[in-house]
């Protein structure tokens, strides 16, 4: 018999705020020591009280909008009962009755062209600490607790594994491009609600929950596992499936049962009586909306009508520095696909030498549409813009100034460089008449003098058809 799965993804992302969701506590990343972004609010003391982040609404209304969700003008938060030893609170502010966005759709790319998923909703949360397993002991880190998540929820509408992880890289690349998150470092989890039905079928089999994933290699493997032992168990009759949450092991590759699968019941929901209802008017929408990143299907399409490949496509959206830059860049007049080649080729090249990447790069769009416009314009060849590009982003010596101390500050027109090529060829008579007694490489030579002769000012190729000619 032939089977489907069917697939529907909890993803967690914490968003990219300076401080966490109800408190002045740093947010994501803020400290590397244990438990040095704590207060007694995050930590659950005595008659603390939590004050809900601007920020939090905002981050969560753009990944929304980003995903074409309707906006809930009218939200509220709700206490989800349990004790865990990273929840100090024993409850976790979450959104069950009236979450942030809802009834969204974002379109991915699957085995038969396109395809919409449906998204059921984004509410907000917090986050909670972490356990470190020592030996003996457990210990208990609270930097995490309280930092801001959303939570988006698909509708079951995977049916393979390539088509989740097509949508976590298309989400991965919508949250960094519009600032909502890194989604690096733990900052996307993912849960997993996978079933199996035979093919042709309409009611859904029994489904099981993998949770809180957050390598893309691990859910994708997760995945698989999965949805082989659906299959064996329906087909060999091996195992009675039931409805469970379960964990995967790395080390094993396997998954295993963790519990029961509870329900919203079990956790008591109900209204925080400590946070008002939060009402997001025309203005405040309007506003977040003016400052909405340019959403990236029509980024993407804009890419691929300059000529930009897919590889690079997926590189660029990926990185808001580098979208940004690209845009100013050629904003200020230069070729699109000229530009993409010098941040993601040239700059890349530099960054990484000194162990830093694309997200570390730091230049004006100034500065380098100034080395593309002098290189473009044959004012200076491509050798010397990448050396006025290594020490703006090593040394931030801007490109006028490198260009002017390198000596190879002069506007050269053919009759400079003709003079230049007439000078090597009588200097070296011997390489020429290697050249002409049919040694290819001879030509090198020449051309290299040229070059060194010229102090890397010229165009490449109009010193070679120069040096031909002449030859
Ligand atoms: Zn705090």
């Amino acid at each position: 018999m032939k089977y489907e799965t069917v697939i529907g993804l909890e993803t967690h992302v914490e968003l990219n705020t300076k401080s966490k969701i109800f408190c002045a506590c740093g947010g994501h990343g803020a400290s590397e020591e244990p438990n040095d972004c704590v207060c007694p609010a995050c930590c659950g003391m005595p008659g603390m009280l939590p004050v809900t982040n601007k920020r939090v609404i905002e981050l969560a209304v753009t990944a929304g909008l980003m995903l074409n969700c309707d906006i809930s003008r009218y939200t509220t938060f709700d206490k989800k009962n349990y004790y865990y030893p990273d929840l100090p609170c024993a409850y976790q502010i979450t959104q069950l009755n009236h979450p942030i966005c809802t009834n969204g759709l974002v379109s991915i790319k699957s085995e038969e062209g396109n395809r919409d998923i449906r998204i059921k909703q984004i509410h907000m949360e917090e986050d909670a600490g972490k356990l470190i397993h020592e030996g003996k002991y457990s210990l208990v880190d609270f930097n995490r607790t309280s930092v801001p998540l959303i939570e988006v929820v698909t509708q079951p509408d995977f049916r393979s594994p390539q088509e989740v992880m097509n949508y976590l890289n298309k989400l991965k690349s919508m949250f960094r491009s519009g600032g909502i998150s890194e989604c690096e470092n733990g900052a996307m989890r993912c849960d997993v609600n996978i079933s199996v039905r035979p093919e042709g079928t309409e009611e859904l089999g029994v489904r099981s929950e993998i949770k809180n994933m957050s390598s893309f290699e691990s859910i994708e493997k997760a995945i698989y596992y999965e949805i082989q032992r659906h299959i064996d168990a329906l087909e060999y009759d091996l195992e009675e499936l039931v409805q469970e949450t379960r964990r995967f092991d790395e080390k094993t590759g396997k998954t295993f049962a963790m519990r029961d699968k509870e329900t919203a019941a079990d956790y008591r929901y109900f209204p925080d009586p400590n946070l008002m209802p939060i009402l997001i008017d025309d203005e405040w929408l309007e506003q977040i909306m003016a400052n909405k990143p340019v959403a990236v299907d029509e980024r993407i399409d804009y890419y691929r009508e300059s000529g930009i490949s897919e590889e690079e496509i997926t590189v660029l959206i990926s990185s808001q520095t580098a979208t940004k830059l690209l845009e100013e860049v050629v904003a200020a007049g230069c070729d699109a696909r000229e530009t993409v080649k010098w941040i993601l080729i040239e700059a890349v090249g530099v960054l990484r030498k000194g162990g830093k990447g694309l997200d570390d790069l730091q230049i004006s769009a100034e500065d380098l549409s100034a080395i593309i416009k002098m290189v473009t314009e044959s004012k200076i060849n491509r050798n010397s813009g990448k050396a006025a590009l290594a020490a703006l982003i090593e040394e931030g010596i801007s490109p006028e100034e490198y260009i002017k101390s390198a000596g190879i500050d002069r506007k050269l027109d053919s009759s400079d460089i003709l003079a230049v090529v007439q000078k090597v060829i009588s200097d070296n008579q011997d390489i020429v008449e290697a050249y002409k007694s049919g040694k290819t490489k001879a030509f090198q030579a020449l051309l290299g003098a040229c070059m060194r002769e010229l102090k890397g000012a010229g165009n490449p190729g109009v010193i070679k058809e120069m040096l031909e000619k002449n030859l």
